[in-house]
């Protein structure tokens, strides 16, 4: 069994992000770039599911610029085999991300996709709804635990108040969440090792895919600033405040 896990190129979740002065959006001129984190959970439970003789092999697919190069390099010295680069410098919005994955798709015919539950710099949380849509396959969104067996993938979501497992017949998308797995860490001999392991550039008009954006940011803006607080003498002073200035008692 193939299994495909799309990675995306995203500002670390260490920098603190700070949006252009005409706001266009963010800044990211020389800020540190690291893969998307839930996808690192994905590459971890594919490479899982290879450990365990369930996958036979593991592609990992990234849409994006060329430096997207350094972020295949590292899923693929977590466990990945090979990699491929759908090349762009566009812009790209979530459909047209999970259009280039749905004809990646086509052509390397896994039976299970598992993608990130949403890109921390976006937030979108649409391309593995979108990609299911496209192909037409079941999904299991927000993975808490997966096991592929018998042609089908159990899948155990975290909903509000509990757990909700599903069946799902193969091919499937599944996304990720948090507490699915803990991603190991990247050992030089493995990121040596990956740098040896094939990695396949294509461009977006090779898939017959067009990838303009379909939405257009009109304004990205600072949440407003937070009042500094103030110390107050005792109880009394602070029920006082609460009353009359605050009106929340
Ligand atoms: P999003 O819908 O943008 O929140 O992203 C959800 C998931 O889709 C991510 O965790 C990735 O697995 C995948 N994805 C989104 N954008 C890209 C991209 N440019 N290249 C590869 N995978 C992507």
């Amino acid at each position: 069994m193939k299994v495909l896990v799309p990675v995306k190129r995203v500002v670390d979740y260490n920098v603190k992000v700070r949006v252009k002065s005409d706001q266009t959006g963010v800044d990211i001129a020389n800020v540190k770039m690291s893969m998307n984190p839930f996808d690192e959970i994905a590459v971890e439970e594919a490479t899982r599911l290879k450990e365990k003789g369930v996958a036979s092999e593991v592609v990992v697919v990234s849409c994006g610029v060329a430096q997207c190069q350094e972020t295949l390099r590292t899923a693929m010295a977590i466990g990945a085999d090979r990699a491929i680069l759908a090349e762009t410098s566009e812009e790209l919005q979530p459909l047209a991300v999970a259009k280039l994955l749905k004809a990646l798709v086509e052509k390397e015919q896994p039976q299970l996709v598992i993608l990130g539950k949403q890109a921390i710099d976006d937030d979108a949380n649409q391309t593995g709804q979108m990609l299911a849509a496209l192909l037409d396959w079941p999904q299991a969104t927000f993975a808490s635990k997966v096991e592929v067996a018998d042609g089908k993938a159990t899948v155990t979501r975290e909903v509000d108040g509990g757990l909700e497992t599903l069946s799902l017949a193969l091919p499937a998308i599944v996304t990720t969440d948090l507490r699915l797995n803990e991603p190991r860490y990247v050992t030089l001999p493995n990121i040596m090792k990956a740098k040896k392991k094939p990695l396949e550039t294509v461009k977006p008009e090779d898939l017959g895919v067009d990838v303009k954006p379909r939405l257009k940011t009109l304004k990205v803006s600072e949440p407003p600033a937070r009042k500094a607080g103030v110390k107050v003498a005792d109880v009394a002073a602070l029920v006082d405040k609460l009353k009359n200035e605050a009106k929340v008692v």
